[in-house]
């Protein structure tokens, strides 16, 4: 059991060992954006549980309590107040996505590539729209805008609501990671369709959900990834929302800080 386990932490199983190992090549996610962007804010899937289907990733905590980066293994909350913390061990999310992240591609960023440059860049390396990437830049950043959210109280607005008010943090000269997702057009509902980034500073000390950067040199990192899971939340909040609604709108604002004061 614990050579399995080293096995799979590894990242290395199916097809070798003829396992099934579900989480190869998979971008995992918990409960769905509209149900996040509707107020389902009550973690529902412990973070040890979402260890297991990933070392790398995004998405938020119990209560919307910051946002959430996953690099290396390891889980940092930028809170509202712009610290880095480590999360609560027990705690769960409500919302995350998360995969082993294998890159297959590596390219370097040039100087003075914003937001739109880089996925451009990312677009021509990995011209497949249909299919899921995990994206890994590693680099100096003239400057970088992010943003985090404050933890809810019930009842739970929507997250336009928050985002209305959530702060913004304006970095200079930092060096970081950018952490995130590339999702096809087809999980329109279901997750971020396009580009969606975090960052974490090198020190460990600043991050947040990406709006806005201008690097100063960089290299990005790529993992084309075939499968997607989907674990739905058993919470009562998620049975009683409705989710027949086109929120399209709404996650724009939200994504790129438009609805921001
Ligand atoms: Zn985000």
């Amino acid at each position: 059991m614990k050579i399995w386990k080293q096995i799979a932490g590894a990242g290395l199983c199916l097809g070798m060992l003829g396992c099934a190992c579900p989480s190869r090549n998979a971008l995992y996610q918990v409960s769905t954006i509209d149900a996040l962007l509707a107020g389902v804010y009550d973690g529902d899937l412990p973070l040890a549980d979402l260890r297991r289907h990933g070392d790398f990733g995004i998405g938020t905590y119990d209560r919307l309590d910051g946002e959430m980066v996953l690099l290396d293994g390891e889980f940092h909350q930028v809170k509202a107040s712009g610290k880095v913390v480590p999360p609560d061990p027990e705690g769960e999310t409500p919302f995350a996505a998360v995969c082993f992240f294998r890159p297959e591609m590596d390219f370097a960023i040039p100087e003075g590539t914003g937001m739109e440059g880089l996925e451009k860049c990312v677009d021509r390396e990995a011209p497949n729209p249909n299919q899921f990437c995990a994206l890994r830049v590693e680099g100096h950043f003239k400057t970088m805008r992010t943003r985090s959210v404050p933890p809810q109280k019930r009842p739970f607005p929507p997250l336009k609501a928050v985002a209305a008010t959530q702060p913004v943090f304006d970095m200079e000269n930092v060096a970081g990671t950018i952490v995130g997702f590339r999702c096809p057009p087809y999980v329109a509902g279901v997750n971020v369709p396009g580009y969606h980034l975090h960052f974490l500073s090198k020190d460990g000390s600043r991050g947040g959900h990406v709006l806005a950067f201008e690097m100063v040199a960089g290299t990005a990192r790529v993992d084309v990834l075939d499968r997607f899971m989907v674990q739905l939340p058993g919470t009562e909040d998620f049975a009683a929302v409705d989710l027949a609604r086109d929120r399209q709108q709404d996650l724009k604002g939200v994504e790129k800080g438009k609805s921001r004061r």
